[in-house]
């Protein structure tokens, strides 16, 4: 059975993943570039934003409207135990890595969530359901499971399952 994850981002319980992983490119969103993997000069020493409070002021309206769908914490919490790259600068790449593919697994139960609301034939629905116990497993994620999800089939099969859905909109 899947279990679904909370999907609201809760910074505090994050390890301002996205602040580290993402690049920006300056212009009308970001103030600044950054590439990924290096961590935004804004960031204060306990992971918080400087600019937290003035954002859209100081240029990085991206930030405000980035949504990680809860990824962030659930790698932050459930795989590394609340530990941070700036702590452990050696688990920063897996971190990062973790992130995105946690954001992507977040992303599919979303999309499989949003398809429960349409009335699709038995067939379809029964993929559906399939593919929200390997998106959202009942154990939650091991951070070597994780790591292999990109190389499962699920991933090609939510890819095949979406368009199927076009008609039933
Ligand atoms: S500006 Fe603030 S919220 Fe945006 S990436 Fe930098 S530290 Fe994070």
């Amino acid at each position: 059975m899947a279990r679904i994850p909370d999907m609201t981002s809760d910074c505090a319980s994050c390890a301002a993943l996205c602040c580290i992983a993402l690049a920006f490119d300056e212009g009308e969103d970001f103030a600044i570039d950054k590439p990924a993997g290096l961590p935004c000069p804004n960031l204060d020493p306990q992971l918080g934003c400087s600019l937290y409070n003035r954002l859209e002021q100081e240029g990085f309206k991206g930030c405000v409207v980035y949504e990680c769908r809860g990824a962030g914490q659930r790698v932050t919490q459930e795989l590394f135990k609340g530990d941070t790259w700036r702590n452990s600068p050696e688990i920063t790449q897996s971190m990062m890595e973790a992130f995105a593919t946690m954001r992507r697994v977040h992303d599919g139960i979303e999309l499989l969530l949003a398809a429960e609301r349409l009335d699709l034939p038995a067939s379809l629905e029964a993929e559906r359901e399939d593919l929200l116990e390997h998106f959202a497993p009942e154990d939650g994620w091991t951070l070597e499971e994780l790591e292999a999800f990109p190389q499962t089939s699920a991933p090609k099969r939510l890819s095949a399952f979406l368009p199927q859905l076009r008609d039933f909109v």
